[in-house]
């Protein structure tokens, strides 16, 4: 059998110092578990532009198509904002969602009980949160044409158009289904169906895509503003959210803020299954190159962890070895060990980026 492959991308700023710290725990897995991969690295973003005029090359594009997993680190920095926009280094990034048809954003809002101080809401609404929303990366209302801003009589009149297909938000639908069972086997799919022709056939869609294919999960619809609502009221109450693109850029990112910092948000974004059953999936931290750090081994690299974490469970298939990856995150956490960003506590001296992933290959090391 052949080893999963992965293709890493650091990337800019402080990408390169968080995926350092990943390659620790893939080198922890080939060592301690038997569990081979292969890895190949590339460049992508302020780091490809500088070395072949393109944020991402052809050939990159062609490999990130080809491996079972593509893991980026982030990507900008202050060097690249006068770059024409067609080489700045986030057309990097978009290029890889566009062209593998990344349709399924999955972003876990998950809060662990060391960090509940760290949220906005009170301690007991948050601790040990375990959400996950999946947002429609590839359509609606980014995408829908006329697009644009218009002449009007004496006046300029700005358009965008909401538009989904039966078969995008089936797909969708199917993604958050599935994901749905091998977590707490319920979904709520959010949408305005009161207001908009979109969301009345969202909802027909998920339903009849549950009713079909998944009668077993526990399938309820709320409208996204109540959504919204019910997210900062009681979050507990969900598992899995399915939104559309708009909502669930909105929601998401409301929802990660339950949690506290930047530097522990990872996310996945998921196509199509490839020939081999997996999915075409590109694992990515939520934070950006955060430019400010950038060189000071300051850099949280739990985010960067958990997105590896997340490919350890999506697309290869190893839900307890990402398990055993969380539970060695969340045990270094109760243990005190803070990098910068989660200082709270007075009298805490926080860790560098590479003693965060040092203690976490100890706490993997104490799990087996
Ligand atoms: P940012 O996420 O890089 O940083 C925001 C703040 O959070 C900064 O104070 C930063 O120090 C802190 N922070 C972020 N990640 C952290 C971590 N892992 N550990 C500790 N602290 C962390 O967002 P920004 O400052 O708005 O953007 C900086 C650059 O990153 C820009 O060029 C932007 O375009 C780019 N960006 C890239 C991505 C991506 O690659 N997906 C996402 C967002 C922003």
């Amino acid at each position: 059998m052949t080893n999963p492959s992965l293709l890493i991308l650091p990337g800019d700023g402080i990408g390169p110092e968080v995926m350092a710290e990943v390659r620790k725990i893939i080198d922890w897995y080939g060592a301690k578990r038997d569990l081979a991969f292969d890895v190949s690295e590339g460049l992508v973003g302020g780091a490809s532009y500088d070395a072949h005029g393109t944020p991402l090359t052809d050939e990159t594009m062609e490999q990130a198509q080809s491996v079972d997993a593509v893991l980026l680190g982030a990507v900008g920095g202050p060097k690249y904002d006068n770059l024409d926009f067609s080489v700045k280094p986030e057309r990097g990034l978009l290029r890889l969602r566009k062209e593998m048809d990344l349709y399924a954003n999955l972003r876990p809002a998950q809060c662990f009980d060391a960090l509940a101080d760290f949220s906005s809401l009170k301690k007991d609404v948050v601790a040990g949160l375990d959400i996950m929303i999946v947002r429609e990366l590839t359509s609606g209302i980014y995408f829908g044409e006329p697009r644009g801003i218009f002449e009007e009589g004496n006046e300029r009149v700005g358009i965008n158009t909401q538009r989904y297909t039966e078969s995008e938000i089936e797909r969708v639908a199917r993604s958050a289904f599935e994901l749905a069972r091998r977590r707490g086997n319920k979904v709520c799919s959010m949408e305005k169906a009161n207001v908009m022709e979109s969301g009345i056939l969202w909802r027909e869609v998920v339903q009849k895509v549950h009713d079909e294919e998944y009668p077993d999960v526990e399938l309820s619809h709320m409208y996204a503003d109540a959504g919204a609502m019910q997210l900062c009221r009681w979050p507990k109450q969900f598992d899995v959210i399915v939104t559309d693109n708009l909502f669930g850029d909105l929601l998401s990112d409301a929802a990660a803020m339950l949690t506290g910092s930047l530097g522990m948000l990872p996310s996945a974004s998921l196509g199509a299954p490839m020939a081999n059953g997996r999915p075409k999936a590109l694992y990515e931290p939520v934070h950006g190159s955060a430019p400010d750090i950038a060189g000071q081994g300051k850099a949280n690299p739990i985010a960067c962890i958990l997105s590896f974490a997340m490919a350890l469970r999506y697309s290869f298939d190893m839900g307890d070895e990402a398990d055993r990856l969380e539970k060695a995150v969340e045990k270094v956490l109760a243990d005190g060990v803070r990098t910068a960003d989660l200082l709270g506590e007075e009298g805490v001296t926080p860790v560098s980026t590479s003693e965060m992933g040092d203690a976490i290959v100890a706490a993997l090391d104490a799990s087996v």
